[in-house]
């Protein structure tokens, strides 16, 4: 069965094509020949996954899923959030969202922050949700020079290293999108068609 998912990541369709046994082949943009801009213009990760996933549902009259992630801080009242990858304006660089993030914190001392991923699947016409977690803290500098993002800055509870640090083995075990992938996996596994 083929299933779209609407990101413009390869790395993403690599990554999820790769953990999941040949019941369902996955499709990117590219290959139902989608090149535009999918709108995600809403104020939570769940609204914005569904929204990006039903874009595309409705206009190619596919099985699709899309995925939104946000860093919440909790010093910061849940920011960045659903504005992470803009935090520091439109066109603002990972650094840029990091140094604001610091920014803000200064010398805060609970630094408390988690990285949320929720996956909206549209399957045969029905809505189904997913969410990923990973708590951890925000560090006072950057360390490490992998990943992406804001992966310099934030360690995951109960390690010693920063995302930037890791394997991206190591990460994709217990990060916030690779829990919720784990989720859709789990799920698309019992489906019967
Ligand atoms: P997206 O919804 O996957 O595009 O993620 C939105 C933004 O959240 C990205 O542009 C990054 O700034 C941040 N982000 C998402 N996942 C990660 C991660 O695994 N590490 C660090 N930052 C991330």
């Amino acid at each position: 069965m083929e299933l779209v998912f609407a990101t413009n990541n390869k790395n993403k369709i690599k990554e999820i094509q790769s953990l999941l046994n040949g019941k369902f082949r996955i499709l990117s943009l590219e290959e139902i020949g989608f090149s535009g801009e999918i709108p995600e213009d809403h104020d939570t990760l769940e609204e914005n996954a569904f929204q990006k996933a039903e874009f595309i549902q409705s206009r190619f009259a596919v099985n699709c899923f899309a995925d939104d992630t946000g860093l919440e801080i909790d010093a910061l009242n849940g920011r960045p959030g659903v504005y992470s990858a803009r935090y520091a304006g439109l066109k603002a660089s990972a650094e840029d969202n990091i140094d604001k993030v610091l920014t803000e914190l200064g010398e805060e001392t609970n630094r408390r922050a988690q990285f949320r991923t929720v996956i909206s699947l549209l399957l045969n016409n029905q809505r189904y949700s997913f969410e990923g977690m990973v708590e951890g803290e925000i560090l006072m500098h950057k360390s490490g020079s992998d990943g992406f993002g804001y992966d310099p800055i934030f360690r995951p509870m109960g390690y010693e290293q920063s995302f930037a640090e890791m394997s991206l083995n190591d990460k994709n075990e217990i990060s916030h999108r690779g829990r919720a992938v784990q989720q859709l996996i789990s799920f698309l596994e019992q489906v019967k068609f």
